[in-house]
């Protein structure tokens, strides 16, 4: 599919005609909280709603919407009665709804999206664990989700068979870690880890522990959003073994902070456990400067910090979530001056072919000279900031293998970072290039 008959898809589903943006009154209401094992998280799992017939139950308006019954043949869907029950007016111009109930539009696939943008699988030394940066790893320990986000940037692995790590697995996962002791540092993904029981969870933190070189293990949990239930004192009291521990969780709207889900934070906040958020910037959702500022300031209430605002990855299945990267730092720059830099998220593209996080800011820099950097600041005001007076001529000895990338050239360790292959080198002319000697030895300007 090319841009263009992609573009025509997310305007209008070709085979049949497009959902009206509410549905009709008919609708039944949310469900009703009213079941006395409401608080037991796994009475919440056991009855998500998992297919398109009981989907169509609850909504009767998407009955013989053929297309979305394909959606969920393809990606899985699943929702817990807490996070239904949160759907205030069911239609796709709802957040909630617009984040868990399929659209015809996920079977929208333009050429430039994959199902793993990121190229997890490449860097998969053993099955499941993810060794890109050289300090971190982040383990899939398992392919179930309380909920099935339509945004999922996995969706090529999140609910597809619903099991997690073996103790096999597990034991390869260890003796990788072992025998590289320059991670420091684990994420514990998925999938979501909290679906997990807390014994199977237990076992995983632990072989994590028992290797010497992991200091920091971190979760990647959205149970405190969909299944807020989860978050038991028997839970809290097993993770608070595991010390340095960190969460981060998946907040995307201010509908999403109920008291559940504020109770639960707080039990791992008083469990010492430090919180942060990652948002994923949603079209129709969440990207509006006003949204994510009422976000933010309830995340911080929470004692959750905003910590990243994700750009859509070139996912398969989410092009109708979305936005041009204009819109985040739009976002960015009204967020600046009205919320504490505690509040303020970074706003993040993670590149295709692994590139890693790319952290984008509306340009401060106006301009500068050797003497002087004119900035501005949030208001427009532009300031001028004198640079030292004593030049900075020496320069501090920075060990060898940390001078790569552009801060080697911001360190004055390197000259100049060419492409393996540049048109003046198919030209014929003499360029530098990452085999040239002189890239290393030339000195900095
Ligand atoms: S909880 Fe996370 S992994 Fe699971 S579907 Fe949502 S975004 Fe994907």
């Amino acid at each position: 599919m090319d841009r263009q008959e992609a573009a025509a898809s997310i305007q209008s589903p070709a085979d049949e005609p497009p959902l009206p943006s509410a549905l009709t009154s008919e609708t039944p209401p949310a469900p009703v909280r009213a079941n006395a094992r409401w608080d037991d998280w796994r009475w919440q799992i056991r009855n998500r709603i998992r297919s398109f017939a009981q989907l169509t139950e609850q909504f009767p308006p998407l009955r013989g919407h053929r297309a979305i019954e394909k959606v969920v043949e393809r990606y899985p869907l699943a929702i817990t009665p807490y996070y239904a029950s949160l759907i205030r007016v069911p239609g796709y111009q709802d957040p909630i709804f617009r984040m868990s109930v399929p659209q015809a539009q996920e079977l929208c696939d333009p050429s430039f999206l994959t199902p793993d943008p990121l190229e997890e699988e490449a860097d998969m030394p053993v099955p499941g664990l993810v060794h890109r940066y050289r300090d971190r790893a982040l383990l899939i320990s398992t392919t179930m989700c309380a909920m099935y986000c339509r945004h999922c940037t996995r969706k090529r692995v999140a609910g597809t068979r619903e099991t997690s790590l073996s103790v096999a697995r597990l034991r390869e996962v260890a003796q990788y870690l072992a025998a590289h002791p320059e991670i420091t540092d684990v994420v514990v993904s998925g999938g979501d880890p909290l679906t997990m029981s807390t014994s199977l969870l237990e076992r995983i933190l632990a072989a994590l522990r028992a290797v010497p070189s992991v200091q920091i293990i971190r979760l990647g949990t959205r149970a405190p959003v969909v299944l807020p239930q989860r978050i038991t004192e028997e839970l809290t009291r097993m993770l608070r073994k595991y010390h340095p521990l960190w969460i981060n969780t998946h907040f995307n709207h201010p509908q999403e902070v109920t008291a559940e889900s504020a109770a639960a934070c707080t039990r791992l906040a008083d469990a010492g456990i430090p919180l942060g958020n990652q948002s994923v910037l949603l079209r129709g959702v969440n990207d509006s400067p006003l949204i994510m500022e009422e976000l933010c300031r309830a995340l911080v209430r929470m004692r959750v910090r905003p910590y990243y605002l994700f750009q859509c990855d070139l996912v398969r299945g989410i092009e109708h979530f979305r936005t041009p990267l204009s819109r985040g730092i739009e976002i960015m720059e009204y967020l600046r001056g009205r919320l504490s830099g505690l509040a303020i998220p970074q706003f993040v593209v993670d590149a295709p072919h692994g590139g890693g996080k790319i952290p984008l800011l509306p340009n401060y820099i106006v301009s500068s000279s050797p003497t002087h950097t004119v900035l501005r600041n949030y208001e427009g005001l532009l300031v001028n900031y004198p640079e030292p007076i004593v030049p900075e001529t020496a320069r501090r000895a920075f060990p060898k293998r940390a001078a790569t990338g552009v801060w080697g050239l911001a360190s004055g360790r390197l000259s100049a970072i060419a492409p393996a292959v540049t048109v003046r080198q198919r030209n014929g002319h003499r360029e530098y290039s990452p085999g040239d000697p002189r890239q290393t030895e030339f000195a900095g300007f």
